[in-house]
Parts: structure tokens; sequence; C-alpha cells
């Protein structure tokens, strides 16, 4: 048996309380890949905490068989930090209470760590490129309790040859970011883990976890050096999502996805499922054309046609509340992914995507990933 737990001790930014992360690892004796798995980086989205527990629960079994190979890495939660943070009852873990910004941005770009090992010698080994990323992560700043999460996370997580980021939307069916290079691995993620959604992107904006692993391998791309991390956020439905029954469906989606690997040598229990795999910038985000009650008129998981009518914004302060209503309709065809649950809502907000094919002009500028 491989599996040991280990509990690492964090900076705390008070005085009389402790933080600690769990990390579960399996090292199988067979040699293979390293797999690196965390959860709610993002501390109010809570269906991967369930999720990874029902897959730590499967691990312990097929370790129990001998059925693993290679090294598998579990942060059950990833973000201690986020976790704490409750105003009147409510967790905000999107963004961070000491204004450090979204715990999912700004994570560092090692692609000068990589360039100078090729610049020093364009043989290098994929090991080498990985032990001087570790060397460049012990020496993140660490001066802060989420500096130094971040720092802790990326020394987990760096070397890995597989990352599974594991987030939520606020409603939503399954999807999956990765970056367009690695489609193939992508689809059969989708595949696994019965993915209705792939969202392809060269580079979503804004730093997530997910790019501060690919980005490295990225810059070095040839012939002889592919990209050698497969990085990939999956965004496990709604924030409500919360259920064994979801879990365990999601924890046998990465156990698929780890048997498609032969990182668990038994046989996936697939069942096919229509992927579609889309442009990030083929992503609209739906605006409220209104302030007040939003009121869907279509469902997740349905195609809408460009023009077509897919939400009405009740005005409250409309003297004949029938006569108050204002229509959305799609600027785009493509099927509805996300919802807001938030149904109060202000003009200009942002309350919901439609995935099509079409790629869409950037109206605002931003980033393809909502702040
Ligand atoms: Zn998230």
């Amino acid at each position: 048996m491989s599996h040991t737990v280990e509990q690492i001790a964090l900076k705390s930014s008070s005085p009389g309380t402790q933080r600690f992360l769990k990390v579960h690892r399996f090292n199988a004796a067979k040699p293979g890949p390293k797999v690196y798995m965390q959860a709610a980086l993002h501390a109010d989205e809570w269906p991967g905490l369930l999720t990874l527990q029902h897959l730590i629960t499967e691990l312990m079994d097929l370790d129990k068989r001998d059925l693993l190979r290679g090294e598998i890495v579990i942060v059950p939660y990833a973000n201690p930090i986020g976790m704490d943070q409750r105003l009147n009852g409510v967790v905000l873990g999107r963004h961070s209470f000491s204004a450090e910004g979204n715990f999912n941005r700004h994570w560092p770009d090692f692609s000068a760590v990589t360039k100078a090992v090729r610049d020093q010698d364009p043989q290098s080994s994929v090991e080498q490129y990985r032990q001087a990323l570790r060397k460049a992560v012990a020496q993140l700043p660490t001066q802060t309790p989420l500096a130094e999460l971040k720092a802790t996370l990326l020394e987990l997580s760096i070397d890995a040859d597989i990352v599974l980021d594991l987030h939520c939307d606020s409603q939503a069916l399954v999807h999956i970011y990765a970056n367009y290079r690695q489609r193939q691995d992508s689809q059969l993620l989708a595949q696994c883990m019965r993915s209705p959604i792939v969202l392809l992107e060269d580079e979503p904006g804004g730093s997530p976890f997910d790019a501060a692993h690919i980005l490295p391998w990225i810059a070095i791309e040839s012939e002889s050096c592919p990209v050698s991390c497969f990085t990939a956020t999956i965004e496990l439905r709604g924030f409500a999502d919360v259920d064994d029954q979801l879990a365990k469906v999601d924890a046998q989606g990465l156990v698929n996805f780890l048997s498609a690997k032969d990182v668990i040598q038994a046989a996936p229990s697939m069942i096919e499922t229509r992927v579609l795999t889309t442009d990030l910038e083929a992503v609209d985000s739906v605006r409220a054309t209104a302030t007040g009650i939003v009121c869907w008129t279509k469902e997740l998981g349905e195609w809408v046609e460009k023009g077509e009518l897919i939400a009405e914004v009740v005005d409250l302060l409309a003297d004949s509340p029938a006569a108050g209503r204002t229509a959305i309709y799609s600027r785009t065809r493509g099927m509805l992914f996300t919802t807001n649950i938030g149904k109060l809502v202000c003009e200009g907000d942002n309350i919901g995507k439609i995935a099509g094919t079409e790629v869409l002009v950037n109206e605002t500028g931003e980033g393809l990933l909502s702040l």
C-alpha cells in the first residue's frame, strides 16, 4: 500500500490560530505519471470537495489491490484561507479579504525559467526542466499567508504530468477549460467526466492556476520538447450541486480519466457523451438588459438561436407589471450552459453564458475569464 497523508502547517494572519493543508499521496511502486488534483481554490465552490473525498476512498481501494501506477497527489481542500472568509454566515471564497485579489488569478508565470534551461542546453530533458521549476517555486515569496499558500500548492504540483483543478460555476452544466494545444486530452477528459462542453483557449488572461502549469512548457514547445503537462480546470456544475450521488459520478469520471491515462490499471466505465468542443472566445456572456428580477425562458443545456428570446427582466418599479418586462435576446447560436443563482440583477450584469461555435468580438476588451 502506498497511501500516505501529510498535514502541512500554513502561516496564520492572526495570533492564536493555525491553518493546515492536507495532502493525500499515492506513491505506487510501479512507475507512471505524476497526477495532481485539488478542489475549491475558489473556496466557495464545494462540489469538488465532496468529489475528492469519494475519489480518495476509491483510490485507497485501488491502491490495496495494487492497481495504481506513478504518483497521485490530492489536496482535498486547496484554500483554507478562503474557507475561513465568512461574512454574515456566508463563505465569500472567490476573492481574498486581504486585498490580494481573486484566488485563481495572478499565479506566477515560469516561462523565463524553462527558457533559461533551454538556452543553456537545447537538449535538456523534461526532468531537468522540472528540476528548474521546483527550484523556482522554492524561491517564491512567502511573506503573506496567501503567497505562502500559493507557493505550497505549486511546490506540490509544478512537476506533475497531469494537473486537474476542480471548480464550479453559479448554476451550470459540467464544463472544462483547457489550452487548445491539448484538445485531444481535453476531449478524453470530457468523455470520462460526461462533460458536454470543452472550452479551449490560447491565453485565458488573468494567470489562473492551470496557466502556471502549462505556460512554462508552451514557452519552450518544440518537436523535441512537447508540452509536458496536461492541465485543465473542471467546472463541476453549480454551487448547490453538492451531494453524494453527483460526487460519486464525478469521482468515477476522474477514475475513468486516470484509467484512460494508464495511471489506474482498470477498465474505465464510460458512457458515451456528446461533447461540444469550442473556443473560449466563442462563449457569449449574457448581460442583463435592465435591473430587476431575471426570469429565464431557456433551461441549462438548451440550444438557442441568435436573436431568440432567452430571458426577461421584470422591472419592480413598473406601474403595470405585465408591461414592465425587458427581453434578453441571445447574441449567438449555441448552448446555454451557465446561469447565475442570484435572480435580482442590475443592468449590465453577467448573468449567464452561451457556448457557440462562432468566435465573438470581445466588446469589453477584458480577459476571457470572469473576474
Ligand atoms: Zn472557480
